[in-house]
């Protein structure tokens, strides 16, 4: 008997593994504490993907594959891989396995050193998701000073030939970023977003009962993110029909009338592989060019850019700069996670949405992650370790491939610059003029100083102050350098003044 082995995110039906039933080859899945517990996951997060592997089980199994499947509370589960493992290849009396290549470093070398160990045959194969393997990246940066992703995307565009017209980018230009810039206007109605229901309470019970620890809220019998490969195709048909025409233009959009606004949510379904990327843009590009005249390019290479472009190029940075990556801290920031992450309790108007909407909804979308959330942290000096793990856990769609140069990268600057040209910090100026939580907040959006000054402002100062050594030379820095220059000594002390009394009493803001 060989034994094939497949991880929660893998999740991929149409690998050629399943294109022949084999009656010498048993699929094995576990649903393990080793998984469960290496960070503080999102109770959502942790129920999506136990439900998405027990229906991808029921829908391969219906084709005749055989499974072994051990749940959290199964008796022989040992919680570990290879102990498992070691299990089911007694059980099956096996003598060879065969494993998908995963996509985290951690899983990597434990698969790595189980194969070591033990003397079964073993054969790692592609998990036939991405558009690039783990080398593409660094054969594509090869000998290039920096790690542009716009040239990445173009080669990207061209080599897919997405978007297209002969050679040139359909429409004119490769990315029309300037114009998916537009706030969310009031007198807008807000979208639907795709949701369908399904009862969970047994399965929440039981991941309850077995002690996993857990953070964010969960209304149980009514458990709405799409897990099964039907309600992937229905949301990715929801997403074209009713959200992409405005995709782009409020893809940097918040409001607190919506936590969703045009956002796909299809990075659960892409990142467990029950969606496949390739399909999402193949279908997207067909969708537009039969509706051309309803929809602008704008808002349909704005969405494409995520997934053939960010994507696929995070994905790349993780492979190529793993695991000295984890470790980088450019700023030596050290600070705390202030308290309120974990419950939303701020008076900060932006912050409270942003972080209710992660613990109710597993969820936040990009701009909320990285310019309220994200931008926060980095302002208020967290250490990136802490940051790390609770968007590793809280996020419906974290895994470390893509939420670490997610976080650490793009939006901590901790690799100093190996994502991102500059920092993404912003006072209350970037948050007003894109979203509508200032005219609700405690505080005044156009105070610095004094009593109710928003946080934001003289902490964006403070950092800009603190990090003059290592930033004052970024080209994208200087006007900002000049500017806070042009204050005179007082007014900058003042401001000093007020950020450090914020720091100070951070969990009381
Ligand atoms: P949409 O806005 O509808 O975008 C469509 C798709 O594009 C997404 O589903 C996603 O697959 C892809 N995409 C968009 N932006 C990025 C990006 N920067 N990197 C990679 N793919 C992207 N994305 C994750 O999938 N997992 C994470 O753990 C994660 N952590 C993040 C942490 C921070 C601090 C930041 C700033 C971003 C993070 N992102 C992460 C990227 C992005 O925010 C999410 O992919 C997106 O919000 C998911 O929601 P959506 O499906 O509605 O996306
Ligand atoms: Fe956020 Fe400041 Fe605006 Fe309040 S005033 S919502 S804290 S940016």
């Amino acid at each position: 008997m060989k034994v094939r082995l497949i991880l929660g995110d893998q999740l991929n039906q149409k690998h050629s593994w399943f294109e022949q039933v084999d009656d010498n080859i048993i699929y094995v899945m576990f649903e393990m504490r080793q998984e469960t517990d290496y960070v503080k996951h999102h109770i959502q997060k942790i129920v999506a993907f136990f439900l998405a592997m027990r229906n991808f089980r029921d829908d391969l199994s219906d084709q005749g594959h055989q499974f072994i499947y051990y749940t959290l509370e199964d008796e022989k589960n040992q919680h570990d891989l290879h102990k498992n493992l070691r299990q089911v290849m007694s059980d099956c009396d096996a003598d060879s396995w065969e494993y998908q290549l995963p996509d985290e470093y951690r899983l990597d070398q434990q698969l790595i050193d189980i194969a070591q160990s033990e003397p079964w045959s073993c054969e790692a194969v592609d998990t036939e998701h991405f558009y690039t393997s783990r080398d593409d990246f660094a054969a594509f940066f090869e000998g290039k000073s920096s790690f542009l992703m716009e040239n990445f995307y173009r080669y990207m565009r061209k080599r897919e030939e997405v978007l297209l017209e002969g050679d040139d980018p359909m429409g004119g230009d490769w990315n029309y970023d300037a114009e998916n810039r537009k706030k969310f206007p009031q007198k807008e109605d807000v979208p639907e977003s795709y949701s369908q229901t399904r009862d969970v309470t047994d399965m929440v019970e039981m991941i309850r009962e077995s002690g996993v620890e857990s953070m964010g809220s969960i209304q149980a019998d009514q458990f709405s993110w799409p897990v099964t490969q039907k309600e992937a195709d229905e949301a990715l048909q929801f997403f074209l029909e009713q959200l992409l025409p405005k995709f782009g233009t409020y893809q940097d959009a918040m409001t607190e009338r919506s936590d969703f606004l045009f956002h796909s949510r299809l990075s659960f379904l892409m990142n467990s592989k029950i969606l496949s990327p390739k399909k999402v843009v193949e279908k997207t590009e067909a969708y537009f060019l039969e509706h051309r005249d309803k929809i602008q390019i704008s808002n349909v290479e704005g969405f494409i850019r995520q997934i053939l472009g960010w994507r696929e190029y995070m994905r790349g940075i993780y492979w190529h700069q793993m695991p000295d990556y984890a470790q980088l801290n450019y700023f030596d920031q050290n600070q705390e996670l202030p308290s309120f992450y974990w419950t939303g309790e701020t008076q900060m108007n932006c912050m409270h949405h942003a972080i209710r909407n992660s613990l109710e909804n597993a969820y936040a979308h990009h701009i909320q992650r990285l310019m309220i959330t994200g931008n926060f942290a980095l302002l208020a000096g967290v250490n990136p370790d802490q940051v790390d793990a609770w968007y590793l856990g809280v996020y419906i769609d974290a895994i470390e491939w893509v939420e670490m140069p997610n976080t650490r990268g793009m939006s901590q600057f901790a690799d100093g610059g190996i994502v991102a040209t500059k920092p993404y910090i912003s006072s209350a100026n970037y948050i007003h003029k894109m979203g509508d939580y200032c005219k609700n907040c405690y505080y005044d959006r156009k105070k610095k100083t004094g009593d109710k000054a928003c946080p934001f402002n003289s902490l964006y100062w403070h950092f800009i102050a603190e990090h003059e050594d290592k930033l004052s030379n970024n080209f994208r820095m200087g006007m900002m350098y000049r500017v806070w220059n042009r204050y005179d000594e007082e007014t900058q002390r003042d401001i000093l003044n007020q950020a450090r009394q914020y720091l100070n009493q951070i969990d009381q803001l």
